[in-house]
């Protein structure tokens, strides 16, 4: 069982979330529980590291993130006591979950947990916090934003759990983000490679990383809320959304419990910033000097577009990079002036990129051009496209970014229907 940030926070929350546990292990149940620090405090935290050192070290930067999770994984295993329960809480480095260097940014290793697991058999609830580990320099790394969702599926790989539940604010994955669209949708299943992109491209209910490898290591996730009563559907009764393999899905269609669907789910991302490099030498070699130095300096470049090489053999080059990146990313381009030999760069960071995710699209033609058309009808403009086989991206202006969403949401069949009254 995973709980997120906005269900820890506070002890009123921490003590609903205490009887859920309970409830769980009292049917019969041996359980390891992730959470998640109190919403806003990882925020809190980050800005304290920015304010102590602009240039900040990550791995000190890690010392200070990491904490809100021992907190509020110390105060879940006092309330679970409180009600009776047996629990104890496994920090990071105790359990231990052994992570690649990387700090701020660690990559779950080896999670070998006998200790943990004889106190489970024991019947003893194990409070995991969730977003740290432990490095083989053996200093505390963290897992980037959004983390204790690959903790959960981490540890629910590495004791072979039967399911990994991910409780947070809403009861499922939806067809968008609910709090941008009222009428999107709830979704019984999506499969696994549908989440990783829909992740990747901006829904944020999961992280990326924890998809990827609730799919390598099999791990069955159900995303369901932790906002309910007592009287609530039992989370083995699946209420929420399964992420599941193709071939599962493709017999909850057979079944009827599931339409199957061209797109699946819009999502939308704020984070991108635009580069624009004027008048590049149209030659071998130009765009490799470009993304040399970025790949270099770890910033990830995801759209790209090298305009037709106009007069005298120059040509534009468009790509978008993070906005927390974009400084940085200008900075080494600027240093490489001569190299690349461009003649201007000109940046946006007021673009969102928006995106279309189904793996119905695979076997059918027309899904990109639905979207321009409807884009297009409502005036909006397409700055930049790119797609995967199930994936259509496209950049625009970001105060459009709802307005697009809804559109969207529309022509491709997903809103809700209004429940007869
Ligand atoms: P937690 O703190 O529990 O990890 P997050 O804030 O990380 O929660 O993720 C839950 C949020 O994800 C929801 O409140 C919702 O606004 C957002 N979200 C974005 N896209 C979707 C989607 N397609 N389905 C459900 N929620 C989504
Ligand atoms: N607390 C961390 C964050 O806010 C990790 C998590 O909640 O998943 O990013
Ligand atoms: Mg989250």
């Amino acid at each position: 069982m995973k709980f997120g940030g906005t269900s820890m926070a506070g002890t009123e929350r921490i003590r609903r979330v205490a009887n859920i546990v309970r409830k769980q292990a009292a049917g019969g149940n041996e359980v390891a529980v992730v959470v998640s620090a109190m919403a806003g405090e990882t925020d809190r935290l980050v800005n304290f590291c920015r304010e102590a050192n602009a240039l900040y070290d990550p791995a000190e930067y890690d010392v200070v993130v990491s904490s809100g999770e021992q907190v509020t994984s110390g105060l879940l295993a006092l309330t679970l006591q409180s009600l009776g329960c047996k629990a104890r809480s496994w920090l990071g480095w105790q359990l231990p979950v052994k992570t690649i260097e990387a700090h701020a940014k660690a990559r779950v290793e080896t999670i070998d947990a006998p200790e943990m697991l004889a106190g489970l058999e024991a019947g003893e609830i194990a409070v995991v916090p969730g977003f740290q580990g432990v490095s083989v320099e053996g200093r505390i790394t963290t897992m980037g934003r959004g983390g204790s969702d690959t903790s959960a599926v981490a540890v629910a790989a590495a004791v072979r759990a039967d399911r990994c539940d991910i409780y947070t604010d809403v009861d499922g994955v939806y067809t968008t983000d609910p709090r941008i669209v009222a009428k999107a949708r709830k979704l019984k299943a999506v499969t696994y490679e549908e989440m990783l992109e829909l992740a990747s491209v901006g829904a944020k209910v999961l992280q990326t990383r924890s998809v990827g490898l609730a799919m390598k290591e099999g791990v069955r996730i159900q995303v369901l809320s932790s906002f309910v009563g007592d009287d609530a559907i039992a989370a083995d009764e699946l209420p929420g959304t399964l992420i599941v393999s193709d071939e599962e899905m493709d017999e909850m269609v057979e079944k009827g419990q599931m339409e199957r669907q061209l797109v699946t789910g819009i999502a939308h991302d704020k984070n991108e910033a635009k580069i624009i490099l004027t008048r590049v030498p149209d030659k071998p070699g130009a765009v490799a000097h470009i993304f040399e130095p970025l790949a270099e300096a770890s910033i990830n470049v995801d759209m790209i577009i090298q305009n037709v090489g106009r007069d005298k053999g120059e040509t534009d080059v468009t790509f978008t990079v993070p906005q927390a990146d974009l400084a940085r990313a200008q900075a080494l381009l600027e240093d490489r002036r001569d190299d690349i030999g461009f003649n201007r760069i000109i940046t946006d960071s007021q673009i969102a990129k928006i995106s279309v995710v189904g793996v119905g699209m695979k076997s059918h033609a027309g899904v990109a051009s639905n979207m321009f058309r409807a884009l297009s009808d409502r005036g909006i403009n397409i700055q930049a496209i790119s797609t995967s086989e199930i994936k259509v991206s496209v950049l625009i202006d970001e105060d459009e970014t709802e307005l697009a969403v809804r559109v969207l949401h529309t022509a491709y069949g997903l809103d809700a229907v209004d429940e007869p009254v």
